[in-house]
């Protein structure tokens, strides 16, 4: 007997390599199998008729074996099982390619059921490679009625999926369903056992609708209540208003080597406006790469510390800390405000240049610096403001719960919780921000400053190469700097030590051996790291080998031009901003997409990018292409992963709002409901793992 605990190398036949590949899906109980829902459904209700076959159709036909034979092709070394199989109706004729084996498993005479696209041969129909089902009694599952299609990397058919998810299915019943009665019953949802049984093996269409349908309301409920009782907290709890320095902040305003935005402007007014009150600001700034959100921010901060207050400014690399830290302390040069900068490896304050630890925690602890920036080193224990009243997070969808409480009480401030900023370059849509994240309001940057070029972006073919490395030199003379990214070559290579270690060799030595280059992956020390950026910023360097790092945030106005290898293995919206990385001042710049993929699929992804610049609407096409758990799952932690819902569920998104509204106020410790009370724990915890 297998129950929802039982490790999936019990269930028969899976040995420990496939065990491995399970695992890599996420797959180590029969739980975990229950939960791992197709993506699709391959219609195979009706069998066709073998007379009326068409080539290019998928089609599922029922006949028997009348030969079955292995066969070596010549030319190609290659073995080849041919078999005829007829219906009433007419004959075809069917080769599998290198699966010798089937002959054992089918013999003249079987009934079979064989699920495939069907071809033309020297004009007449054949089948390729079916999936093939000896027939049984209305138990085959993989080549007859509404076939369930599964994402599945790592080798694993799709037979083995099926056939363990159709024994699992069995303790689909077994699940707790956690979702409050009142609520299924005033929705009209299948039980949860039901919705899951239906998503794998339907009967029919409108049974894949109703399963889906509560396996999303499951997800969106629990994101909608989480929020509900974020902002429940957030409303109980009380900030320290912050005066508006309309004088200084205009003066400073004017004294920018630039104009702000219309819609900077507007996110500033909002945030001042905001923050001026003693109800806690809970806010979330969206602008492309490259919008300006940091002046927008530093606007606050200067507020905040005019009013002898404390903001502390988030960032998620060390690179990106110091390269705020400069940029802010130089901003605001003519003002006399304390700035600090800490993170594990480095102590600055603007009065004095380098420090130590202890100083930096104490000019914090003591409220005289002012402005403090740094990474998640500002969670640490030893780390205690004096009155913190503004907390900015930058290039993070989402200030976390857990840091929000931690904040709260490092504050300083027993009675007030600081007002809350987050800033991202992920496009959001309002609606859907709205939505999902009941507790956040939001601001959005719609234009890029003006006199930006936009940068040309090209498809390179491997023939071009040469030409752009050469393309690449002339502007090395021209004083410029280049970035390449680099994927990772395998999974093992989890910090992209390899890949880029792989690249720098070849460029070093056989492309520029003449160019100074650096490299930057995960392995470097946070010290060697910022060696190598403070290099690239000071221009010692021409050329930055990275890996994904180099993503978020960094600016380095002189660089021209972002080379990208193995462009097909990033989203959209990851392309997006790694092209941000350029383009930052008012020459011309380039980004170059180098690709060793011929799909057709992959290619129109990356034309897209060639054609469009706007960061929305490359997301919004990543949607289609990958789905929303790839774009912003990845992209940015924070947030949730969603396996079945999409984004777009406006209509359910509403209904998990208002129950999930009403549940937060009625019980909002959530006593009465242990089961929702754990998932929201986990939620909490798996969106927030530092
Ligand atoms: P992001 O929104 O990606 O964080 P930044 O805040 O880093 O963008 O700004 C990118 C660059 O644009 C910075 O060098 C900044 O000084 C500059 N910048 C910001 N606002 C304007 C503006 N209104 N006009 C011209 N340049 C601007
Ligand atoms: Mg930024």
């Amino acid at each position: 007997m297998i129950n929802l605990e039982t490790d999936i190398t019990k269930i028969n036949r899976v040995g420990i390599t496939t065990a491995k590949r399970l695992e890599r899906l996420g797959i180590k109980t029969v739980y975990d199998l229950l939960l791992y829902f197709p993506y699709r459904y391959e219609d195979y209700r009706a069998a066709t008729p073998i007379a009326d076959l068409k080539s290019g159709q998928s089609a599922n036909i029922v006949g028997q074996i009348e030969l079955i034979q292995n066969k070596r092709s010549p030319r190609k070394r290659m073995n080849i099982t041919e078999a005829l199989v007829s219906d009433d109706t007419e004959q075809i004729k069917v080769i599998w390619f290198n699966q010798p084996f089937i002959v054992r498993n089918l013999r003249v005479g079987d009934m079979v059921s064989l699920a495939g696209k069907i071809d033309h041969e020297y004009g007449s129909e054949i089948m390729r490679s079916p999936v093939y089902e000896k027939l049984a009694n209305n138990n085959n599952v993989h080549t007859q009625g509404l076939v369930p299609v599964y994402s599945l990397t790592a080798n694993l058919t799709h037979k083995q999926i099926r056939f363990l998810i159709k024994q699992a299915v069995s303790c689909a019943d077994k699940i707790n369903d956690w979702l409050p009665k009142y609520i299924i019953q005033k929705h009209k949802f299948l039980s949860l056992g039901q919705a899951i049984k239906k998503i794998h093996f339907p009967s029919a269409y409108p049974e894949i609708d109703s399963a889906r349908r509560r396996l999303s309301f499951n997800e969106l409920f629990l994101i909608q209540l989480q929020s509900q009782l974020i902002r429940r907290e957030l409303l109980s709890s009380q900030a320290i208003a912050i005066k508006f320095h309309e004088e200084e902040t205009r003066a400073f305003v004017n004294q920018l080597p630039f104009s702000l935005t219309k819609t900077q402007k507007q996110a500033a007014w909002e945030i001042l406006q905001d923050i001026a009150r003693e109800r806690p600001m809970a806010r979330l700034l969206e602008g492309d790469v490259g919008s300006g959100k940091t002046i927008v921010a530093v606007l606050a901060m200067l507020n905040t510390a005019l009013s002898g207050k404390q903001a502390v400014l988030m960032v998620p690399t060390e690179i990106l800390a110091r390269q705020h830290y400069n940029s802010i302390s130089k901003l605001l040069k003519n003002f006399k405000i304390k700035t600090a900068l800490l993170t594990r490896s480095q102590y600055l304050i603007n009065t004095s240049g380098q420090a130590t630890k202890k100083i930096i925690l104490g000019a914090i602890k003591d409220g005289q610096a002012k402005i403090i920036i740094g990474t998640h080193a500002l969670l640490q224990e030893n780390v205690v403001f004096n009155n913190l009243s503004l907390a900015i997070i930058d290039e993070q969808h989402r200030f976390g719960v857990e840091q929000r409480k931690i904040l709260k009480e490092k504050s300083g401030d027993a009675a007030a919780v600081p007002h809350l900023l987050s800033m991202t370059a992920t496009p959001i849509p309002r609606s859907l921000a709205l939505a999902l994240y009941g507790d956040l309001d939001l601001s959005v940057i719609t234009e890029l400053p003006r006199g930006r070029k936009s940068i040309i972006t090209r498809v390179v073919p491997e023939q071009k190469r040469n030409q752009a490395y050469k393309f690449i030199r002339e502007e090395i003379k021209k004083g410029r700097q280049i970035f390449v990214i680099c994927p990772l070559i395998d999974v093992s290579d989890k910090l992209g030590v390899k890949s880029v270690k792989e690249e720098y060799q070849k460029l070093d030595q056989q492309i520029f051996p003449d160019i100074p280059i650096g490299m930057l992956h995960g392995k470097l020390k946070p010290r060697e790291k910022e060696a190598v950026m403070q290099d690239f910023l000071d221009n010692k360097i021409k050329i930055l080998v990275s890996t994904s790092v180099i993503e978020v945030g960094v600016d380095i106005p002189n660089a021209a031009i972002m080379m990208i290898e193995g462009a097909e293995r990033f989203g959209l919206a990851q392309l997006h901003q790694f092209r941000g990385r350029v383009g930052r001042s008012e020459r011309q710049s380039y980004c170059f997409l180098f690709t060793d993929s011929d799909q057709e699929k992959s290619l129109k992804r990356l034309r897209a990018l060639v054609d469009c610049d706007d960061g929305f609407a490359l997301a919004k096409m990543d949607l289609k292409f990958r789905g929303p758990g790839q774009v912003f799952g990845a992209a940015q932690k924070g947030f949730p992963e969603l396996k079945i819902a999409t984004l777009f569920d406006y209509e359910l998104m509403k209904l998990a709002q208002t129950d999930a509204k009403e549940l937060a106020s009625k019980d909002p410790s959530l006593n009465s409901w242990p089961l929702i009370q754990k998932k929201i724990a986990k939620l909490t915890k798996l969106a927030h793992p530092e």
